[in-house]
Order: C-alpha cells, then sequence, then structure tokens
C-alpha cells in the first residue's frame, strides 16, 4: 500500500504531534469606531493542529479570523504567520492570502465561472501555475471532496453543500499552509452539513493547520485539539474539547454551553 502523502498513516486526527507556532497573535486590538472588538487577544495555533473558536454571535470570532489573514488591520499587538509579521500591502500580502485559506459562510463561489475554473483561477492568476498544472492539481482537489463529476457545472447548478466543499477544494489550491473556517456549515441545509464536515475532518486527519468557527459541538469533539472559547472581543477560556464540554472553567462559558447543548 504505498502512501501518497506522508499523513496517510496517521490513524486519527485526534491528539497527534503537533508542530512549532505557524500563526502568532500577541496583544492585538482592535476596534470598530468605539467598540473594541478585540481585546488583547493572545493566541497560538501550532503546525498540525486544529482550533476551533467558539463563542456567541458578536463576539469577535469572525474579526478574529479576518485579522489572521488581513482581510481586517488591527489596531495594536502582532501577528505572525510561520515566524513572519503579517504583510501591510503589496506583494508580500498576496503571499499571505496565498497561505492563508478561507472559506466563508456564504461560499463566494464565482457563479459565472464553472467549477474547475472557480479552483484553478487563483493558482494561475495569483501564483503563476500552468493551466495544465493547475487543473491537473483541482481535479485531485474536487475528487477529495467528492465532486469531481460536477466539474463542468457552475456553482448555482450545485446543492449548497457542493459548493461549500467547492470553495473548501478552491481555498486548498493555493496550497495554503493554515485553512480558516468562518461557520462553513451555518448557511447549509441539515442534510448538507455532514457532507461538508466529513471533508473538515479528513482534512484535520491528514494534518491540516486550521482555526474554525463553528457551532457544530460534533466536530469540535471530534476533530479539534483545543477549543477557543470567545465573548465580547476577549478570549475567556482555551481548553481541549474533553475539559471544555465537561469541566467548562468561567461562568460566561457555562452559560453559553448551557444555552446550545
Ligand atoms: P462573531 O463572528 O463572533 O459573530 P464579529 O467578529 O462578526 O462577531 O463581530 C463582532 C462585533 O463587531 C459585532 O458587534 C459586530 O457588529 C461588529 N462588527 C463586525 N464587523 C464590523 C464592521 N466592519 N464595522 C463595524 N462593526 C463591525
Ligand atoms: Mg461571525
Amino acid at each position: 500500500m504505498a502512501a501518497s502523502n506522508q499523513s496517510a498513516a496517521a490513524p486519527t486526527g485526534m491528539n497527534v504531534a503537533v508542530g512549532e507556532p505557524l500563526v502568532r497573535m500577541h496583544g492585538v486590538n482592535k476596534y470598530f469606531g468605539s467598540l473594541h472588538v478585540l481585546q488583547d487577544i493572545d493566541l497560538t495555533v501550532d503546525r498540525g493542529e486544529v482550533v476551533v473558536v467558539i463563542g456567541p454571535s458578536g463576539s469577535g470570532k469572525s474579526t478574529l479570523c479576518r485579522t489572521i489573514n488581513r482581510l481586517e488591520t488591527v489596531d495594536s499587538g502582532t501577528i505572525e504567520l510561520d515566524g513572519q509579521p503579517l504583510p501591510a500591502e503589496g506583494k508580500g500580502l498576496a503571499r499571505l492570502r496565498a497561505d492563508v485559506g478561507m472559506v466563508f459562510q456564504a461560499f463566494n463561489l464565482f457563479a459565472h465561472k464553472t467549477v474547475l475554473d472557480n479552483v484553478t483561477l487563483g493558482p494561475i492568476k495569483a501564483k503563476g501555475e500552468k493551466k495544465a498544472d493547475a487543473e491537473r492539481h483541482a481535479m485531485e482537489l474536487l475528487e477529495r471532496v467528492g465532486v469531481s463529476n460536477q466539474v463542468n457545472k457552475y456553482p448555482p447548478q450545485l446543492s449548497g453543500g457542493q459548493q461549500q466543499r467547492v470553495a473548501i477544494a478552491r481555498a486548498l489550491a493555493m496550497r495554503p499552509k493554515v485553512m480558516l473556517f468562518d461557520e462553513p456549515t451555518s448557511a447549509l441545509d441539515p442534510e448538507m452539513i455532514k457532507e461538508v464536515l466529513d471533508v473538515m475532518t479528513a482534512l484535520a486527519e491528514e494534518g491540516m493547520t486550521m482555526v474554525v468557527v463553528t457551532h457544530e459541538m460534533g466536530f469540535a469533539r471530534r476533530a479539534a485539539h483545543r477549543v477557543v472559547f470567545m465573548d465580547e472581543g476577549q478570549i475567556v477560556e482555551e481548553a481541549t474539547p474533553e475539559a471544555f464540554f465537561t469541566d467548562a472553567q468561567s461562568t460566561r462559558a457555562q452559560d453559553f454551553l448551557s444555552k446550545i447543548l
């Protein structure tokens, strides 16, 4: 049995060895006008680690994700990716965007491009990949997420679950170092949630570094190395999923869990 990638032999994504810091946020503050939306955020995500971010609506989870790929700037503090401070603009910023894949709640695919074009466009335009190479890689990824029979269709012809899996393939096509998922299943019909979570779980098991904002506690228990609980712009608590779900320490986390579990 030839392993096609180095982590194929890993038995499970849970608690596999994780590496050195890949994302490092230190003392990060951000304001929207007078709203202190991120308050002294310290967060490190190691290579190969899966961090699930949970918390009430409006607590700053999306903003946190968006600062990591610099869709939002910060007012103070530092964010490093793979040992380098986030670039402010120009070529460095384009490279950063390639290193940080993002999947949003709304699928954000180009409606007037085929599935295949959606996945190859970034690598061809932003990374200068040859069309044939980009297409070969795209087919591999579309196979992996289970939509390789849809390559010539347009996104509106696909179900929500299929579109979201294409969005994951599109992000992976840039060969990112880390993948950010911001409530990737929140806009999906219930029967499609599992197919997207299964793809994410497989990615986690393959050792992808992931930051996942989600309300899917089953996924958190199954795939996360660590749960980060946010409330009102602060990281209130961090723990393993086991510890967090059975024995949350803060009253804010206990209160939140009592509403969702
Ligand atoms: P979450 O993802 O946890 O629901 P967000 O990060 O989206 O939280 O938002 C945190 C807070 O910041 C909310 O009060 C939201 O209304 C506010 N906010 C988010 N984006 C902006 C923006 N671009 N301008 C002003 N306020 C914003
Ligand atoms: Mg959000």
